[in-house]
C-alpha cells in the first residue's frame, strides 16, 4: 500500500536546534506516532509565519511531508501555547527538565498516547500552578511508570512479603523496596523512611486531585525528591550503557 504524503499529528515540542541559515530540526512528542525529528523550513525567518507556532513545549497541530531524511512540517497550528511556562523562569526551567526526561526515556517513533498525555497534563498545570513541587513528582513517577521502569513500592523484592510500616529499603538497580531483613547488609541498598515510602505510593496509586492536597515536611520532601532523582539517574545510566552496547554489537556484526 502506498504511504500518503502528507499526514498530520498533534505535537508537542520537547527541543529545538538550528540547522543550516534558516531552518530549524524539531524533536516532537506525537500521541500516535511517539518521538519524532522534524524540519521546520525557514523557521528562523522573521518573516515567517510558521515561527512563532513552534516555541518550545507548545502544544500544536502539525500537517507534515514524508521526506527522506527528516519529515518536514508545512504547517502548524497552535492548539495550547502554555503562555505561563514562558513568563517565569522557573517553570521555563521545570519544563525544559521535564521535556529532556522524555528525550531520553523514549525511543524514537516509540508510540506512547498515555505519556502524551501525562506531559500535556503536566504542562497545562504548571503553567498556572503556584506549587510545582507535588507536580513534578507526579510527572516522574509516572513517566518511569510508563517507559518501564515503575519501582515496586509495595513489597520486599527479595521475599515479596507486604513491607511493614517501619523503615525499608530501597535499591536503585533492582527498582525497588526491600524489608528490613533483606535490605540491611545488601550493597547499594538505602535506607526509606515511612513518610517517604507513603509519599512515593501515593504519588504512584492516586490522582493528581489527591495529590495536590498532600501537605509534606522538609524533610520528607527532601527524600522523596532525592531518591527518585537518585533513581532516574541510575535508570538513564544503564539504559544509556545498554543502548550502546547494542549498538557495538551491531557495529561488530
Ligand atoms: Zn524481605
Amino acid at each position: 500500500m502506498k504511504r500518503e504524503r502528507l499526514y498530520r499529528t498533534d505535537a508537542i515540542i520537547l527541543r529545538r536546534t538550528d540547522h543550516k541559515e534558516a531552518d530549524r530540526l524539531l524533536t516532537v512528542l506525537t500521541p500516535k506516532l511517539g518521538k519524532l525529528k522534524l524540519l521546520a523550513k525557514g523557521a528562523r525567518k522573521i518573516t515567517s509565519r510558521k515561527a512563532g507556532h513552534i516555541e518550545l513545549f507548545m502544544l500544536t497541530d502539525m500537517q507534515i511531508a514524508r521526506s527522506r531524511t527528516w519529515d518536514i512540517i508545512t504547517q502548524t497550528q497552535a492548539l495550547q501555547t502554555y503562555r505561563g511556562l514562558r513568563e517565569d523562569l522557573d517553570k521555563t526551567s521545570q519544563a525544559y527538565y521535564m521535556a529532556e526526561l522524555i528525550d531520553r526515556f523514549v525511543e524514537e517513533a516509540d508510540a506512547n498516547p498515555s505519556l502524551f498525555e501525562l506531559f500535556a497534563f503536566t504542562l497545562a498545570r504548571l503553567a498556572h500552578a503556584h506549587n510545582s513541587f507535588l507536580l513534578l513528582r507526579h510527572f516522574e513517577i509516572h513517566l518511569l511508570r510508563l517507559t518501564g521502569f515503575q519501582p515496586q513500592l509495595h513489597f520486599c523484592l527479595a521475599c515479596n512479603q507486604p513491607l511493614q510500616p517501619v523503615d525499608n529499603f530501597f535499591h536503585f538497580g533492582d527498582g525497588g523496596t526491600f524489608c528490613p531483613v533483606h535490605g540491611q547488609g545488601k550493597a547499594k541498598a538505602q535506607p526509606i523512611p515511612v513518610s517517604t515510602l507513603k509519599v512515593l505510593r501515593y504519588l504512584q496509586t492516586q490522582p493528581w486531585e489527591k495529590v495536590a492536597g498532600l501537605q509534606l515536611t522538609p524533610q520528607t520532601r527532601y527524600q522523596t525528591e532525592n531518591l527518585l532523582l537518585g533513581y532516574i539517574t541510575h535508570t538513564l545510566e544503564r539504559r544509556l550503557k545498554s543502548v550502546a552496547f547494542i549498538h557495538k554489537l551491531r557495529k561488530t556484526k
